[in-house]
């Protein structure tokens, strides 16, 4: 079933002359810390210079180890941080210049699919609430218009017969029948854009292929942009198109699903790699380069590449004294790593 799926997403030709439907430039996303009694203690600099372009239709995923600033980086784009410096541009409007009404309205065009499914959902309505809620929200006033929509949407995440679902708690619902939910809202408002944090990782493996194949589906049918955030490589294969790997704030590597997966470059992404329970054996060999250690503090990360207390191929002198640009050593396969100035 897995290598159905992966087949499916590994052939699927490139968008032509790709638009960019959302742009990030130079993007900073820091929060400030006080202690009390002493004021100001300094920032966390969650997102810390921060540029990529995402066209209609294409999927990435952002991969790191938690703390790596990825859940900022998401919350921004939703509309639910603001930047301390950058830019988040959709469909040729910057976030920035939204607000009240325009801001809701940007909320409707990007879809939101949570980690945990029955947190996300209030335990005291019942399906029908929950997806009408939403709806009321938008402005769409007609009852008939809301269950259609409503009904279409069940449909497409496959939760048949459609009334007997309507009428269950998120508790009578299994988890992968909660996801199916938490999907259906998000696509309710029909989005640009969805944003999926984690969607898989509280599922059980055989419900993992399924919500994942669910969410490509809709994906190809809608024509949807979709970031994916995971710090789960095994799962990207199957979902995106490109993968920008994540740590201390930063995008480390940023490529080709294939090509990244063919061929990491930075430490850092061999080392995920070798952490992934990907039983392929090509990647067996990397397990000796995992590295010591934790993700550096947000607060006072490393001088230089943030990442060199944990690399063995640190070079003295230099990856602990200047954080490295990024490289392009082949062709739209971009690294910031001094290993390949
Ligand atoms: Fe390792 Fe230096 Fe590359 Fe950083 S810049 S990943 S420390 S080799």
């Amino acid at each position: 079933m897995i290598s159905e799926l992966q087949e499916v997403v590994m052939n699927k030709p490139k968008v032509n002359e790709p638009q960019p439907l959302l742009a990030i430039e130079d993007l900073h996303v820091w929060y400030e810390l006080r202690r009390f009694g002493f004021g100001h203690a300094g920032y966390v600099k969650a997102v810390d210079g921060v540029s990529f372009e995402l066209a209609e239709g294409e999927t990435v995923a952002v991969v790191g180890e938690s703390g790596c600033g990825k859940s900022s980086l998401m919350k921004t784009i939703l509309g639910l941080n603001t930047p301390t410096s950058g830019d988040v541009i959709f469909d040729s409007e910057n976030l920035s210049s939204l607000n009240g009404d325009d801001l809701r309205q940007y909320r409707f065009k990007v879809g939101y699919v949570q980690q945990d499914p029955y947190g996300a959902l209030p335990p005291f309505m019942n399906v029908q609430k929950i997806l009408e809620e939403p709806l009321i929200i938008s402005g769409m006033k007609n009852k008939k218009e809301r269950l259609e929509r409503i009904h279409k949407v069940m449909g497409e995440v496959k939760l048949h017969p459609v009334d007997d679902f309507l009428q269950k708690f998120p508790h009578m619902l299994s988890g992968g029948q909660q996801q199916r939910i938490v999907i259906a809202r998000a696509m309710l408002r029909e989005p640009k854009l969805i944003v999926a944090d984690e969607p898989v990782s509280m599922l059980d493996a055989s419900v993992r292929v399924e919500i994942l194949k669910l969410m490509r589906m809709l994906q190809e049918s809608h024509g949807l942009s979709v970031i994916y955030i995971t710090h789960d490589l095994s799962t990207v294969k199957y979902f995106s198109a490109r993968i920008f790997v994540m740590y201390a704030g930063n995008l480390i590597e940023k490529a080709d699903t294939r090509r990244l997966l063919d061929n990491p470059l930075h430490p850092y992404s061999l080392a995920l790699l070798a952490a992934t329970s990907d039983p392929d054996a090509r990647n067996a060999d990397s397990f000796k380069e995992v590295p010591p250690g934790e993700p550096p503090s947000l607060v006072n990360p490393p001088k230089g590449c943030h990442f060199h207390p944990r690399c063995a191929r640190a070079i003295a002198g230099l990856c602990d004294e200047k954080s490295p640009p990024e490289f392009e050593p082949e062709p739209e396969h971009f690294v910031a790593c001094w290993l390949y100035e």
